[in-house]
């Protein structure tokens, strides 16, 4: 079997080498299946943390990290290739919804994300293919070359028989609003060319900082940006944006999470390559490169080290960080010059984490920088995954398990603080508490511009 991700670095950070049962069939990625040993914690009742959604809202143990090893295994050992056109396989993935629970919390650090992700890849390959998945892949970079896209939104989110013929047609739940992208996207005037100046003259800087705007944000929560620039501004930093039009409208600048959730590994490598190439020079000055959206942001991190994208994504990877992240470092270091001032109501404040936030350990991070803002009162909202996870809470067959997933912790913490302002750095969150919660949800960086001194 030829892999479509790297997985020769793969090292399970929780137990050595002490592997349990490697398939014979699959190299690396059999091996990365086989740091389960079968302990059963991802299937015990008392689960606190994000491990596992499908399991907690299920009881089904197919439906949880180490039933789907169990799974995995069992083919791997028929074949190479069994586990491709398995149905039992398919619906168990089906139900993962890639928050990296597992990543965190399995004692042995199962990636059932990634490994879903190469199984989504093998599967295209063998030729199975979806219109509706394609569509979610290519999402962020449709919506920049048919901006025509926005009203079609518009126009199926508020007519119902337009929202069923989605369903029928694509799958796409129809009782559930589409996110709608704002007037205007995130663009900034300065030109590539002052952009390099400036990026220049600051070579030595410190201080300089890039914001790197994924596509997202800039195109649904433009506002966001301002904000975050105004807060990292305050705080004396010199801020240079990089943004899904820096290289003009024939490339996009982006991530590529979404393409590489839908198993779209090609297109995530060009992404990706697009992508460190407009950062390269900055890395040569080692400058912090800042994200404001954790799925966006942390694919540098995490999944671009399995893309064989070289060395350079190594100092990427080291050089990335959540805007939360950043501020948390840079206050401890006593780097971090703005002041907040009070909120003048006592208002509580709920915070729900980004499944990839907690699997990267950022509440941490969160947490300090809520304690800028004097006499806040906060509270973390204990929950796994809010239930849409990019593309799985509109997909018509996870309508109700997404909801239930909601259900099971979020909705009710929501219900118990109805006069709470709701803080969230996800897109996908602020989208599914926004729709199932009809609650407003504002970004971290949008609180702290409100409460600059
Ligand atoms: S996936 Fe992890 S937690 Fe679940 S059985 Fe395997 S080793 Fe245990
Ligand atoms: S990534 Fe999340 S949903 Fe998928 S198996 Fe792991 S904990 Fe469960």
């Amino acid at each position: 079997m030829k892999k479509c991700l790297d997985w020769s670095n793969y090292h399970d950070q929780g137990m050595g080498d002490a592997y349990a049962d490697i398939p014979k069939h699959g190299g690396n990625f059999a091996k990365a299946i086989s740091v389960c040993i079968n302990s059963g914690v991802c299937q015990e009742s008392n689960n606190r943390g994000v491990m596992c959604p499908s399991y907690r809202i299920s009881n089904d143990p197919r439906l949880s990290p180490g039933g789907r090893v169990t799974l995995f295994k069992t083919l791997l050992n028929q074949d190479g290739h069994a586990f491709v056109d398995n149905p039992e396989l398919a619906e168990s993935l089906a139900d993962c919804v890639s928050c990296k629970g597992c990543k965190r919390e399995c004692e042995s650090n199962i990636d059932i994300a990634a490994i879903k992700v190469e199984y989504l890849a093998q599967r295209r390959q063998a030729g199975y293919r979806s219109l509706r998945s394609w569509l979610f892949a290519e999402f962020p970079y449709l919506l920049y070359r048919f901006p025509i896209l926005k009203a079609s939104i518009a126009l199926r989110n508020n007519n119902k028989w337009l929202a069923k013929l989605g369903g029928q047609l694509l799958k796409i739940n129809p009782d559930i609003d589409l996110p709608q992208p704002a007037k205007n996207p995130y663009r900034d005037d300065i030109s590539q060319q002052q952009r390099n100046l400036m990026s220049s003259e600051l070579a030595d800087d410190p201080r300089c900082v890039v914001l790197l705007i994924d596509s997202f944000t800039a195109q649904f929560n433009p506002e966001v940006v301002d904000d975050a620039i105004k807060v990292l501004t305050a705080a004396d930093y010199h801020v240079l944006t990089i943004h899904p039009k820096s290289l003009g409208s024939k490339v996009i600048i982006d991530s590529g999470r979404s393409l590489f959730s839908q198993g779209f590994i090609e297109r995530t490598r060009q992404q990706a390559n697009d992508l460190m190439s407009i950062l390269k020079p900055h890395l040569l000055c080692n400058r912090r490169i800042i994200g404001l959206e954790p799925s966006a942001l942390l694919m540098l991190r995490d999944e671009y080290l399995m893309l064989n994208l070289g060395e350079e994504a190594t100092g990427l990877a080291n050089n990335a960080l959540l805007f939360e992240e950043f501020i948390a470092r840079e206050k401890v270091a006593g780097r971090f010059k703005a002041d907040f001032i009070a909120i003048n109501t006592n208002q509580n404040v709920l915070i729900h984490g980004h499944c990839h936030q907690k699997a990267v350990g950022a509440m941490k991070s969160m947490r300090k920088v809520l304690r800028l803002i004097p006499d806040l009162p906060f509270t973390f909202i204990e929950a796994s995954c809010c239930g849409m996870a990019g593309s799985y809470g509109f997909e018509a067959e996870h309508a109700k398990k997404s909801r239930l997933m909601a259900e099971q912790d979020l909705l009710p913490a929501l219900a118990a603080d109805p006069n709470a302002m709701v803080i969230c750095t996800g897109f996908s969150c602020r989208h599914q508490i926004s729709v199932l919660g009809h609650r407003q949800v504002i970004h971290l960086a949008t609180l702290l511009a409100r409460q600059l001194k």
